[in-house]
């Protein structure tokens, strides 16, 4: 199946970035897309981040072969609810959104009959909105599908073909096994920046100060993570609830070994730890997931854009 019409829901990272890319990927493919807001709408039209903006979703999504929604993932089903009856038959709709189980079951409700396949591409930053976007984004990160067992297999290639195109890696995984790999290496380390972070604005003042002072000792790296956007964070909780719990679980017997460790001096455990978690760095930037160089590669006033979420 040739992908010629391509509608994004939703203009703001996600959206935006996948607009530019395809411009500057496959420019032979046309784009529409539409936001809820309408402020949102005025900026994408003002960045080229689409060929057209429109003025409803029903509208963006009346002509395409493949619609990607962009909005935060407890916000999907309302969004496939508007684009349900100008949606053409044929057309894959796709998603970027950070859990899945959740988003296919929202979208099959949605859109009976039509070919669904989600997706989550494993790239993005701290920033957020129309103004984020930048179409290298998803160059040499992964991109998870997660069709379900009686996905059409030409829709499946197509959709995989794209994300190849736009410089992705692809990956097919099973929805259920996608939200427990992410809660691992996303959504835990979320919460515990959120946490860090949250912890140390309720300190008293003048201790917050050298807290900010002092912060290039580790806690700036808690913080960039911690400045992700509140609204889809919560929805990533709350959608890939119970995974987030059950990896919580273990981090907390974890957390509980090293306080352990620590109160019995058992230098030698603490050692151990340390040792392999120095590795998992070393597998990272051998994949080619991070810069090498020290303090991800940043001057004192630059600081690293890409990031995997
Ligand atoms: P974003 O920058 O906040 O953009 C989302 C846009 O969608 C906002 O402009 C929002 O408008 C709009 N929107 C909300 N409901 C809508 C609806 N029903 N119809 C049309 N537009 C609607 O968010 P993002 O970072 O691109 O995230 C989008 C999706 O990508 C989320 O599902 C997220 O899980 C996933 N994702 C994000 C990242 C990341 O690093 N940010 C990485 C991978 C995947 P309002 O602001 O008015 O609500």
């Amino acid at each position: 199946m040739a992908i010629e019409r391509v509608a994004i829901i939703g203009l703001g990272l996600l959206g935006g970035s996948i607009g530019l890319a395809v411009a500057k990927h496959i420019p032979t493919i046309a784009t529409t897309g539409f936001d809820a807001d309408p402020e949102a709408r005025q900026t994408a039209a003002s960045r080229g981040l689409v060929d057209l903006v429109c003025d409803s979703s029903a509208e963006a999504v009346r002509d395409a072969d493949l619609v990607i929604m962009c909005v935060p993932v407890g916000a999907i089903g309302f969004a496939a609810e508007t684009i349900k009856d100008a949606l053409p038959k044929a057309a894959i709709v796709s998603d970027v959104g950070s859990s899945k189980q959740s988003v296919g079951v929202a979208l099959r409700a949605a859109l009976p009959g039509h070919c669904i396949i989600p997706a989550h591409p494993v790239a993005g930053t701290e920033q957020s909105g129309p103004e984020a976007g930048f179409p290298e984004l998803f160059e040499h990160r992964w991109c998870i599908l997660t069709p379900p067992d009686d996905a059409d297999e030409n829709a499946v290639q197509s959709l995989t073909e794209f994300w190849e195109t736009l410089g992705s890696k692809v990956e097919i995984m099973d929805a259920e096994h996608h939200d427990l790999v992410l809660a691992v290496t996303s959504h835990i380390p979320h919460l515990i920046a959120y946490t860090i972070v949250g912890t140390a604005s309720d300190l008293e003042d003048v201790t917050r100060s050298e807290v900010i002072k002092y912060s290039a000792g580790g806690f700036r790296d808690f913080t960039r993570i911690a400045a992700s956007d509140p609204t889809m964070w919560r929805d990533v909780f709350l959608t890939n609830k119970g995974a987030v719990l059950e990896m919580l679980g273990r981090f907390t017997e974890d957390l509980t070994a090293l306080q352990r460790a620590i109160r019995r001096g058992d230098g030698d455990a603490l050692h151990e730890l340390f040792t392999r978690t120095r590795a998992i760095r070393r597998s990272i930037i051998e994949q080619g997931q991070d810069d090498a160089r020290p303090d991800f590669g940043r001057s004192d006033h630059v600081t690293d854009k890409s990031d995997d979420h």
